[in-house]
């Protein structure tokens, strides 16, 4: 584990207001928002078919009204459909990485801009970011919101970014080393794939000043989060965020680490039964949707983000007072249902971490040959157990079957797999091949 300790500070007094202020605070936002909207024809439609008008919307209680805003709308409005200014006003354009389809564009104005760079300080200073820091960002650079958004979060907090970007690990240790880097930026995937270097590689632990790191961008558990601070002796963060509503910054960890603040100031959260379309109660299991409250460029109203977590309204030790999202369980389009139960690729992370013996890498196949659906879950092995017996291999695959299990309630053909032989990701991970599709 690592030695160090997080200071205590709040970035922004947005993070603590009282609930009172923080709620006046939103619905005077939302009416901007509500008006804004207007200016992009495929909100002034929706507000019509749903007989609408903007002067409606007075309180919070009103938002329940709003029409919901899918990504299927924002493909529909592809390139820029969903622009609320003028395109001489946009200073920046970002993309969704594109993970399950053709990518969604995102505008951000100069005022956008700020306002991104100001919620990434945010949860980089909860994690721990003080300005005498280095952090050594290894998120792609480009379209996706990632590298850019992280990037100057990191300057506003008066740090220093060492912009790496994603792969080429052997240099991101290079420059970890001799720049003496004090946090890491990347996704939880390519974390591993480093840890695994350092290991392979024996870089002993005080040739780098490695403290802490802060990993978004995909789902991961919290057994990868032990894995990974036991293993390269940091504390990790987590933060999430997504495009559409702004990129990273929609929410990180504080210290304690139990769950990520969501910047409520910025955006509304709700969390709703995906099928019903109705809230489920504080700490139950729902799709997250969000309304933003600052943005210019691309203001969006009840996204549906197909994201499944829960939230925490008690307040936090750390002064805060936002409400919390738990980690992401996954990404309804990542669900598979197999035989009517809901698994999430996450489960199978959790399993694994469970079991000696095995490296968290691993591929689920789905295939239905023959009407009935047929998973199979590939999973490297560690040297030692690949250079063991037979029959200990047989008890291996065995110990991998219970713990998955225990966990989905559904027994997997499991088939072990040599070690490094899975592919490794410097981005967001693909762990499932779903053959039914075609
Ligand atoms: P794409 O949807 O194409 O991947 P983005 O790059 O905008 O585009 O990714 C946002 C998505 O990444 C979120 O909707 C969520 O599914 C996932 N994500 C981001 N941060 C986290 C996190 N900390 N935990 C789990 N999932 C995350
Ligand atoms: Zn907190």
């Amino acid at each position: 584990m690592s030695g160090f300790v997080v200071e205590n500070r709040i970035w922004d007094k947005a993070e603590s207001l009282p609930r009172s202020d923080l709620q006046s605070l939103q619905s005077s936002r939302l009416r901007k928002t509500v008006e804004q909207v207007q200016r992009i024809p495929f909100y002034k439609q929706k507000f019509a078919e749903a007989g609408i008008t903007p002067d409606k919307i007075r309180t919070l209680d009103d938002l329940q009204r709003l029409p919901f805003t899918t990504k299927a709308d924002l493909r529909e409005e592809y390139p820029l459909g969903m622009l609320a200014v003028d395109r001489k006003e946009v200073a920046r354009y970002h993309g969704s990485s594109g993970t399950t389809g053709r990518p969604t564009m995102v505008a951000y104005t100069k005022n956008d801009l700020k306002t991104w760079s100001n919620l990434c300080a945010r949860f980089l200073t909860a994690g721990g970011l003080l300005p005498e820091h280095s952090v050594q960002i290894a998120f792609g650079y480009g379209l996706f919101t990632g590298g850019f958004g992280l990037h100057y979060g990191v300057e506003h907090v008066g740090a220093s970014v060492i912009p790496a970007a994603a792969g080429n690990t052997s240099k991101q240790l290079m420059l970890m080393k001799d720049m003496q880097v004090d946090a890491l930026v990347c996704t939880p995937s390519y974390a591993l794939t480093i840890s695994e270097f350092i290991l392979k590689n024996q870089i002993p632990r005080e040739a780098l000043n490695l403290k802490y790191a802060h990993f978004g961008g995909e789902p991961w558990t919290e057994d990868m989060r032990a894995r990974i601070e036991d293993e390269m002796g940091i504390l990790c963060f987590n933060n999430y965020g997504l495009s559409e509503v702004i990129g990273p910054g929609v929410s990180g960890e504080c210290a304690v680490r139990d769950g990520m603040h969501i910047s409520e100031d910025a955006f509304i959260v709700e969390c709703i039964d995906p099928d019903t379309l109705e809230p489920v109660a504080p700490g139950e299991e729902g799709e997250l949707v969000f309304t933003s409250l600052c943005k210019e460029a691309m203001p969006i109203i009840r996204y549906r983000t197909r994201d499944i977590a829960s939230l925490n309204p008690e307040p936090c030790a750390c002064g805060r007072t936002s409400i919390r999202m738990s980690r992401i369980k996954g990404r309804s389009d990542d669900m598979l249902i197999i035989k009517g139960v809901n698994i999430y690729p996450s489960q199978i992370e959790q399993a694994l971490l469970r079991v000696e013996g095995t490296a968290p890498h691993y591929q689920i196949e789905v295939d239905r040959p023959d009407r009935k659906d047929i998973v199979s879950v590939k999973v490297e092995m560690t040297e030692e157990s690949f250079s063991s017996s037979m029959k200990n291999m047989q008890e291996l695959k065995e110990r991998i079957e219970h713990a998955i299990q225990a966990i989905t309630g559904l027994r997997m053909n499991i088939e072990l797999v040599s070690p490094n032989s899975l592919e490794r990701f410097t981005g967001k991970a693909r762990h499932v091949i779903d053959r039914r599709k075609k």
